[in-house]
């Protein structure tokens, strides 16, 4: 875990031919502590996600830096900066089992069997997976991958930060509440820093 900050962060996209040049995101200063939960609230548009593809470093600014504990960041690649990053849309692997897409970020990172099967039936329990662990992906409902892709997040013990890109956008209204309780208990027992982009102001709330 780390603390994370941007110190003069601005980015503008490449103009089209003829246009002057627009900030996606205007400047910000901010520091995120580590351990801490955060949430981004802005509507459609303002630059979230650009903001937090500038943290996972998907995407160079065009001004500023950032820092991971002190040490600029700003130039690394993604790989070098164990961050994990659940996008608004569920990315799972269809034809694999539930269980397998929540060890895939752990076998890849050549964690011992023992330690991978323990680390996916504690997450899974969190996340009230454990019955469909050993159905595969493809037969699950939206709601259901979309766990998936929160638990392949919150599995790995590596990470520096949690990033959410509203994450709820696909789940059944009477399921959001369910998920924005278990977000916020599962901060509480994993203890790893959480930033949580959103434009719904209940859900910033929470
Ligand atoms: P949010 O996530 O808050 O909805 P984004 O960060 O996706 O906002 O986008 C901020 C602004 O940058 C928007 O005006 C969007 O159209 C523009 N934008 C986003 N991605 C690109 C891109 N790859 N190329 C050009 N403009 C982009
Ligand atoms: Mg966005």
């Amino acid at each position: 875990m780390a603390k994370i900050e941007f110190k003069g962060i601005r980015h503008a996209y490449p103009p089209p031919p003829g246009q002057p040049l627009e900030y996606a995101l205007k400047e910000v200063s901010q520091v995120w502590d580590d351990g801490g939960a955060y949430a981004l609230l802005g509507p459609s548009g303002c630059g979230k996600t650009t903001l937090l593809n500038i943290i996972s470093g998907l995407l160079t600014p065009s001004e500023g830096s950032v820092y991971f504990d002190d040490e600029d960041v700003t130039q690394k690649p993604t790989n070098e900066r164990q961050i994990a990053q659940v996008f608004q849309f569920p990315v799972v692997y269809d034809t694999m089992t539930v269980n397998d897409n929540l060890a895939f970020p752990l076998r890849n990172r050549g964690m011992a069997e023992t330690e991978v099967d323990e680390r996916v039936k504690r997450i899974a329990a969190m996340l009230d997976l454990e019955e469909s662990l050993k159905q595969r992906a493809s037969g699950l409902t939206s709601d259901g991958k979309q766990k998936i892709s929160l638990g392949r997040g919150l599995v790995r013990p590596d990470v520096n930060v949690i990033m959410f890109d509203e994450p709820l956008t696909v789940i059944d209204p009477h399921l959001k509440w369910l998920l924005r309780s278990k977000l916020k208990e599962l901060h509480e027992q994993l203890g790893v820093t959480m930033i949580y982009v959103t434009h719904d102001q209940t859900e910033a709330l929470t």
